[in-house]
């Protein structure tokens, strides 16, 4: 479209998105705005194959993550929880000419358990137990450590009285592109976690 042609068809605040469709690459999807739809879709799937959780669970889709976790911040105060688990997105930052210690996470290697990042250090037995039942199962999985950017836990964690909070991340290409790119094997690797995770899951283990 032309500038003028623009102008005639769009307001100031009207809502636009990118055309973009999704394309599958390889062993690779590549989408708009898969941070964070496919934390969505890990989040649905699992939902799906749980049969006999040990715990009550919410689901939710938050509003706002990106422009400082507002949707969290008021569906954690709502939904009063023992533990949160975040389910996004992170680095994948291992392209020609970066430095080894910049990639973050590697692409196609499993679900990141996020240890920190700049707006959350996640509650360490969360994590632990993540990790063993990705071990004791044989879910690929890396630890990840995020120097800049958070997630939804971050908010969750400060809900109330305290919650006990961790993310369960997939590794990104180009986050934040028009051509973000994750691994179906990481995503996998990702419902396979929470599904074992929900299975075996009691509230009152990481009460403070
Ligand atoms: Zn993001």
């Amino acid at each position: 479209m032309l500038g003028g042609q623009v102008k005639e068809q769009v307001e100031i605040g009207d809502f636009v998105t990118m055309d973009r469709t999704l394309e599958v690459v390889g062993d690779c999807v590549i989408s708009k705005a898969l941070d964070d739809r496919s934390g969505v879709f890990v989040m649905l799937e699992a939902l799906r194959r749980i049969k006999n959780p040990s715990a009550t669970i919410y689901a939710v889709a938050t509003v706002q993550e990106e422009v400082g976790l507002r949707g969290a911040m008021t569906a954690a105060y709502s939904v009063d929880a023992d533990i949160a688990i975040a389910l996004d997105t992170t680095l994948a930052v291992e392209m020609p000419g970066s430095g080894e210690h910049e990639a973050v996470t590697r692409l196609g290697e499993g679900v990141a358990i996020k240890i920190m990042d700049s707006g959350h250090i996640a509650h360490p037995k969360l994590v632990r137990h993540l990790r063993d039942i990705a071990r004791r199962e044989n879910i690929p999985h890396q630890m990840e450590v995020l120097p800049a950017g958070s997630t939804d836990a971050a908010a969750m964690q400060k809900a109330r009285r305290g919650v006990a909070s961790a993310t369960l991340s997939l590794p990104s290409r180009y986050v934040h592109t028009v051509n973000e790119m994750v691994a179906l094997r990481d995503i996998q690797a990702d419902i396979d976690l929470l599904v074992a995770y929900l299975g075996e899951v009691q509230p009152e283990d990481y009460r403070y």
